[in-house]
């Protein structure tokens, strides 16, 4: 894994406590002799460049134009700086997956991504040289950046609420970067011809997500603290915003390596207390707070919710409730405190947490700034294996994962929050028939 990317790629100078945002330890600037605001970077002289650049393209979309100048104007670094990226500058684009709210496709951005700009040439210097062959991969290229591309339903019909995920994902990963942490970053956006579909164009997280990768967690333990370190300090930086993620699980959590786990996936990403359009509650529903189900507002809590429900499945290796039906007897069983069965061995004081992190009551669920602090200190106690050598594999005669054919792991709509409170707040819980299948189903729709 660690061959697919050169010692200059910029993740892997995710600056670390070592490396303090000051400009002075960026040198300054060959052109006006100024701090730079990143390696290499001058957002001062850079953003002239991108600004004498803004009549040679457009989207032809004004909202989408506005939104990649602005992010040109005020990058201070690289991974800040969206571009509009011509389609016909992407190839072997393949299809991967359908998600709750679009499709997921892979291809190769001929071009590669702006890194700096090269004096001598004139012209940017672009990251173009990542490619390694994959199974997907039809030409012989050798030169190109690998990326996802994502298309939303109806994005036809462009307007500003389309640009909002996208206008927030920006925000939240300027404030992680800040916090020497990362979200999937965004690269730029690109329009199919044919179905005149814009996509988002971001960085292809290679390993895959968490969901894929639960069991090698399982047996290398040491990984989760690392891990769960990244995206408590990504979850800190939404939460500083006053957002919330709102759809918190182990499909929205990528591996860009096996040892980098970034968010993604900010379409249900919205201010504290606001509710979704129309007031429908969606999500994967082992990951979605009682409170939320009840139909209570989403607040920061209900994000640390689906942390403990992230932290049982990196000690069990398995997603959460998936040999059960995902119905509306789990939703009521969840209501009254059914969690997950604490796996044995687990070290105490993480269960302590883990319990804190998925208590009933949002107002005992610890915050985003102190689970970063927590897993800080916990990584640097239990640090992960990083020697390929000495990590164990998954067996080959490892079980499979079974999961229930009513176990649902893409978002959904839940509906049945006013039923729920009428049988919670009755003196005595019914017990629900088993036999009126239609009934215990219908519970989460397909958005
Ligand atoms: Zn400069």
């Amino acid at each position: 894994m660690n061959n697919k990317y050169s010692d200059n790629d910029y993740i892997s100078c995710i600056p670390h406590e070592q490396y303090v945002r000051d400009s002075q330890q960026y040198g300054l600037c060959t052109e006006c002799k100024k701090p730079n605001t990143w390696i290499n970077w001058c957002m001062e002289c850079y953003s002239k460049k991108f600004r004498q650049n803004f009549c040679n393209w457009t989207s032809g979309n004004e909202h989408i134009d506005k939104f990649i100048q602005e992010s040109q104007l005020n990058a201070n670094c690289d991974y800040e700086l969206l571009e509009w990226i011509p389609y016909d500058r992407l190839s072997d684009i393949t299809f991967l997956a359908k998600g709750g709210f679009g499709v997921i496709y892979e291809a190769i951005w001929l071009d590669g991504r702006i890194i700096n700009w090269d004096t001598e040439k004139q012209d940017w210097k672009r990251k173009d040289t990542n490619i390694y062959q994959n199974e997907n991969l039809k030409s012989n290229r050798k030169n190109g950046f690998w990326v996802i591309l994502k298309s939303l339903n109806n994005s036809l019909n462009i307007n500003e609420d389309f640009l909002n995920e996208w206008k927030l994902h920006l925000r939240c990963q300027r404030r992680a970067w800040s916090n020497y942490t990362s979200l999937i970053p965004l690269l730029g956006i690109t329009q199919d011809p044919d179905t005149k579909n814009y996509m988002v164009v971001m960085i292809n997280a290679f390993d895959g997500s968490l969901r894929n990768n639960l069991l090698i967690k399982k047996y290398n333990p040491n990984d989760k603290f690392r891990n769960l370190w990244d995206i408590s300090r990504q979850l800190k930086a939404i939460h500083s915003l006053n957002l919330v993620h709102g759809d918190f699980h182990n499909g929205n959590l990528l591996y860009f390596t096996d040892n980098v786990l970034m968010i993604s996936d900010l379409g249900l990403c919205r201010l504290v207390n606001n509710p979704n359009k129309n007031n429908e509650i969606y999500g994967v529903l082992p990951y979605i707070a009682p409170e939320v189900l009840r139909g209570k507002p989403y607040t920061k809590a209900a994000d640390i919710y689906s942390f403990g429900i992230i932290m049982w499945e990196m000690t069990s290796g398995v997603p959460a409730f998936c040999d059960i039906p995902h119905d509306f007897n789990l939703c009521l069983n969840i209501c009254m405190g059914d969690r997950p069965k604490i796996i044995e061995g687990t070290m105490p004081e993480y269960v302590e947490l883990m319990k804190r992190c998925w208590d009933n009551d949002p107002k005992k669920r610890p915050t985003a700034d102190e689970l970063s602090e927590i897993f800080d200190e916990w990584d640097k106690k239990y640090p992960m294996e990083k020697d390929e050598e000495k990590r164990i594999p998954v067996p080959d005669n490892a079980p499979e994962i079974k999961y229930h054919l009513k176990a649902y792991y893409t978002s959904k709509r839940f509906t049945r929050s006013v039923e729920l409170n009428k049988i919670l707040s009755s003196e005595k819980i019914v017990i629900l028939n088993d036999n009126n299948e239609d009934e215990l189903n219908e519970c989460m729709i397909e958005i």
